[in-house]
């Protein structure tokens, strides 16, 4: 490996697929697990290239399975949190935001017997909607976020937001904020960083747009759902555009994975945002 290469933040949304799909928790009984079988599977794959990754684990998840939650943090990953129930942050009140949160730190924290200082918001919906997020974020200990996409899209997104890793001020404290990464092609932010645009863009778009920002001299933040390396994902009837980008090439994504592992350096968000603060 070229060791002058720049270190990229690598890092899983850990939730089954159902979870992803807009239900709230008490619909989620009836749907096929799938989570172990394909977390075992992209588990493999970080592992054959020795790549430790951030897992955003949903609490639901440290609820119902807490042995994969545990066998994510043995192996070196490192933890942080996704909310406990999976919905747009946005459409909560402050309330019950911080309640939902509060649940899902203290049974992931109590499974790994450390505290939980990173954050992922569901459907990155941490948008102008939404900012007074972070008061509640740094109010619970969290010190490192990335659910902010300065891109414009349906569901999520501030379009001009700042691109690179920042501090944010709260009425709490401060926080790092790693946005997912955008590249910049005739003024429009490109997310070219993980889920549905890597497996509908073409590779060589991804590559290109990922190395840009590191010629810019910043790492980029890569995100993935283990569902995503499962071509045999269950089809459900859901509304268009996400019928669209759930199941888009599902095929593709793990020989994807094997050549942007080839081709960059990768470590968990916690370490990357580390030696960016000492610049
Ligand atoms: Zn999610």
């Amino acid at each position: 490996m070229d060791e002058t290469k720049i270190t990229n933040a690598f890092t899983v949304d850990l939730e089954d697929w159902y979870q992803g799909i807009g239900l709230a928790p008490e619909d989620w009984n009836g749907y096929e697990k799938r989570l172990e079988m394909n977390l075992h599977k992209l588990l493999g794959l970080l592992d054959e290239y020795e790549i430790k990754a951030t897992f955003f684990i949903l609490g639901h998840i440290s609820k119902e399975s807490p042995h994969l939650v545990r066998e994510v943090h043995k192996l070196g990953h490192r933890i942080g949190s996704h909310t406990y129930g999976h919905q747009f942050i946005y459409e909560l009140t402050e309330e019950k935001f911080r309640a939902d949160l509060d649940k899902a730190l203290k049974l992931t924290e109590d499974l790994i017997g450390e505290k939980v200082r990173s954050f992922r918001a569901p459907y990155f919906s941490i948008t102008k909607r939404s900012l007074w997020a972070f008061d509640i974020l740094a109010e619970l200990g969290i010190e490192h976020d990335s659910s902010i996409f300065p891109t414009r899209n349906y569901r999520y997104g501030i379009p001009g937001a700042e691109r690179f890793p920042h501090r944010v001020a709260t009425r709490n404290g401060e926080i790092w904020e790693f946005p997912l990464s955008t590249v910049k092609v005739a003024g429009y932010n490109l997310p070219v960083c993980g889920g549905a645009y890597f497996r509908i863009l073409p590779f060589s778009l991804t590559r290109w747009g990922l190395s840009k920002i590191n010629q810019e001299g910043h790492p980029f933040i890569f995100y993935l759902h283990p569902r995503e390396i499962d071509p045999e994902c269950p089809r459900v009837t859901l509304p268009l555009p996400l019928r669209f980008t759930f199941y888009a090439n599902l095929k593709e994504t793990q020989g994807r994975l094997h050549r942007l592992f080839s081709e960059f350096k990768f470590a968990p968000m916690e370490s990357v945002l580390e030696s960016y603060k000492l610049r």
